[in-house]
């Protein structure tokens, strides 16, 4: 019938350490917004994967994992690894990273927004309003050089060269996601305004970046343009963040610059991620396994009930189903009165609360039960 249509299958993979209570709360969540909302229950294919997987099996995601990750609507993720489960070589169990290349998911999203009595690390109250967005390109640029792909050597103990990698085609692509982003964004009362962060003063492969910006920012005559060089994205992101809306950079450069803008808007219990490929889109939170604390009740869940919202809102365009904004603006919507009403502490934020009262008292925001 008409519901089974608007159903989504979501591939869940909860992981490691917290990823397990995180993800398990944002999915209860995220299913609570979509009955809201009036969309069917999901279909939840679980797919297990990471440190705790490897150290039992031999082998970091199921048989047929990866492929089964990518058939879904949505891959959501809890959080992978363990620090003292490791490869021979000593690296670390990452199989959501081949996922990352797999799938090309170069739209790499990372909103940052202040709440209420939270902790603000910057004194001027301005910084309650805090509220814009990174997209880092996440598949090359300097990480095009990453070790992982063994593109790079020391020559003769002497240099080594590093490659930074930009491409028209992705280029183009994570430009018009930006300016999508934006755009949407300006429906809901921001600026709608995106930053192009570059270097473009000083490397041809950035001039590059900012010209692919500049042709694909034509598209789009009613989003303003605004251009930064990443020295002074770092400065302004101290100086005068609620300022900014949409910023859109170079894989290295938001790797840095989305951890500082996290650092502006309290702990990685809140950093939400998205990202983005032509086939799939990935949601889990920024924050690792934590296995100081887990299976002790005390996780934030609220960067994973982010990106749970995150990835709502993915399903609203995939789908052209806009039931799924609704639910994301019904978790949304809990999620922000639970912190101007004080009702939600985190123990994060040396608050009394840990996972499953987040939880409970966001479900019972969303039913209306508390104000
Ligand atoms: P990774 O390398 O996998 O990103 P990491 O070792 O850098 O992980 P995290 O696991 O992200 O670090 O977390 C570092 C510390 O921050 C944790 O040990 C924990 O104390 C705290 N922390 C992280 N996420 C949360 C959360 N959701 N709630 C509460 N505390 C958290």
């Amino acid at each position: 019938g008409w519901g089974d249509n608007m159903k989504a299958t979501i591939s869940l993979i909860k992981g490691d350490g917290i990823g397990v209570a995180v993800s398990e709360s944002a999915m209860f969540l995220a299913e609570k917004a979509m009955a809201k909302a009036g969309i069917p229950a999901p279909n939840i294919v679980e797919i297990a994967a990471g440190a705790g997987y490897f150290a039992e099996t031999g082998h970091d995601i199921q048989p047929d994992g990866e492929a089964a990750a990518g058939a879904a609507d949505a891959v959501f993720l809890g959080a992978i690894g363990l620090p003292k489960v490791r490869h021979k070589d000593g690296t670390e169990i990452s199989p959501h990273l081949r996922l990352r290349d797999r799938y090309q998911l170069y739209a790499g999203v990372r909103p940052v927004k202040a709440y209420p009595n939270t902790p603000m690390p910057l004194a001027d109250p301005r910084a309650s309003k805090i509220d814009l967005v990174i997209i880092r390109e996440s598949t090359e640029g300097l990480f095009y050089s990453a070790a992982v792909h063994g593109r790079s050597k020391v020559i003769d103990n002497a240099v080594c060269d590093e490659t930074l990698r930009i491409t028209r085609a992705t280029s183009e692509k994570l430009h018009d996601f930006a300016f999508r982003v934006a755009t949407k964004r300006k429906d809901k009362g921001h600026k709608g305004q995106v930053t192009c962060v570059d270097k473009a003063n000083v490397f041809t492969s950035m001039a590059f970046f900012r010209q692919i910006f500049d042709d694909v920012g034509a598209n789009y005559p009613d989003i303003g343009k605004a251009y930064n060089y990443v020295d002074a994205a770092a400065l302004d992101l101290i100086r005068s963040p609620w300022s900014a809306d949409v910023m859109v950079m170079e894989n290295m450069f938001g790797d840095i610059l989305s951890d500082l803008a996290g650092g502006l808007v309290g702990g990685m219990g809140m950093a939400a991620c998205g990202e983005i490929g032509d086939q799939i889109g990935l949601f889990q939170p920024a924050h690792g396994s934590a296995p100081d604390i887990m299976g002790l009740d005390k996780a934030n869940p609220l960067a994973a009930i982010l990106s749970a919202g995150l990835m709502l809102d993915y399903l609203a365009e995939k789908l052209d189903l806009p039931a799924y904004e609704d639910a994301a603006m019904i978790l949304d919507a809990a999620i922000e009165t639970g912190f101007s009403l004080n009702r939600l502490r985190p123990m994060e934020f040396g608050g009394d609360m840990g996972t499953k009262a987040i939880t409970l008292t966001l479900s019972s925001l969303m039913d209306g039960k508390l104000r």
